[in-house]
């Protein structure tokens, strides 16, 4: 029982932060879980929530779409050199 208790203690933040995103999803979520959801930010890759525990100052979800938006950048930035070829 302890050990539940200490478990959703410290997940509390991640928790709750879940069944406000599950709720604004259904569009059934109360203004302070539409704030919550507001207040996390969207990978700049594939638009999902950030994951709690990513820096303030990350831009991406994980790893994965962080390589595909360089790949991105930079097959842009070839095709932009391709027109004098
Ligand atoms: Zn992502």
């Amino acid at each position: 029982m302890a050990k539940a208790y200490r478990w959703r203690k410290k997940h509390a933040a991640a928790l709750d932060f879940a069944i406000a995103s599950g709720r604004a999803l259904r569009g059934i979520a109360s203004a302070e879980e539409l704030a919550l959801v507001a207040a996390h930010r969207r990978c700049a890759q594939c638009g999902m929530l950030m994951p709690s525990g990513r820096r303030a100052d990350a831009l991406y979800c994980r790893r994965a779409c962080k390589a595909k938006a360089s790949r991105a950048r930079r097959k842009a930035a070839q095709s932009e050199g391709d027109h004098d070829a």
